[in-house]
């Protein structure tokens, strides 16, 4: 890799290419949660996070929804859009679980009447706090109608990945997104992975993702490994 490192975050890397609008993303194995405060390393994650994220991208290219996606090059690397990151992270979810079950106190595992969208601003250092449409037209991250365009996207992305992993029998509790701009126009970036989501196996309610590794459940590796193989059938 001789090509210049442009940013380095908790699991991935970013990497210059010749072309000024494409960028390569490097899965590492590295794990954190809770805000950074624990940090471990998870056997071939990248390598999976990789492929899973790949496979997601082009499901959701096939369906209309326009990503950073442009290839997968190697086992831990894609090509993708360079983007300007808009500072907020989406979280859609269908049932209760983390954080919204300590917000609202509904246990986890309950169902959700229709999905729930949440917008946290991407700020480590205030620990990524929740916030709404008036604190994002306040701090002048987005405009109402690009805020608009990220609901309906993220809500439509929700229907299509539910869709497809319950016919491969999971269940998708909830997840983040992370969207950018690429020349005026908004694109899903970032990774859609067992690191950014939550995946429950539909039978047995059994966590196949990062809160195995959250909560010590062992086993870690495997999971990922699990949601490989059932996308890739
Ligand atoms: N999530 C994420 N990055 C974050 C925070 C949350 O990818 O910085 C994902 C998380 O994996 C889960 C969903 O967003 O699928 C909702 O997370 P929650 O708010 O419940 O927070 P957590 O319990 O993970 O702290």
């Amino acid at each position: 890799m001789t090509n210049r490192l442009l940013y380095e975050g908790k699991a991935k890397k970013v990497f210059e290419t010749d072309h000024p609008y494409e960028v390569l993303v490097y899965f590492k194995d590295d794990a954190t949660a809770f805000n950074g405060v624990k940090k471990g390393q998870i056997h071939s994650k990248g390598i999976l996070n990789n492929a899973i994220s790949s496979l997601f991208f082009e499901l959701l290219d096939s369906r209309g929804v326009k990503s950073h996606f442009v290839k997968k090059i190697d086992e831990r690397s894609m090509l993708v859009k360079k983007l300007k990151i808009i500072q907020i992270e989406v979280v859609v979810r269908n049932i209760a679980a983390g954080s919204l079950s300590q917000r609202i106190g509904w246990p986890e595992g309950k169902i959700l009447p229709k999905p729930v969208l949440e917008f946290y601003l991407k700020d480590d250092a205030l620990g990524d706090p929740l916030i709404n449409d008036y604190h994002i037209a306040a701090l002048g991250i987005a405009t109402p109608q690009q805020l608009e365009h990220l609901a309906d996207q993220s809500l439509k992305i929700n229907a299509i990945l539910s869709e497809h992993l319950l016919a491969r029998k999971v269940k998708l509790v909830d997840f983040k997104l992370e969207f950018g701009m690429s020349d005026q126009e908004i694109l899903l970036g970032d990774e859609i992975s067992p690191d950014t989501c939550r995946f429950w196996d539909a039978e047995t309610n059994q966590k196949l993702d990062k809160d195995r590794f959250r909560r010590d459940l062992g086993d870690v590796e495997e999971a990922y490994q699990e949601i490989y193989n059932r996308l890739k059938g």
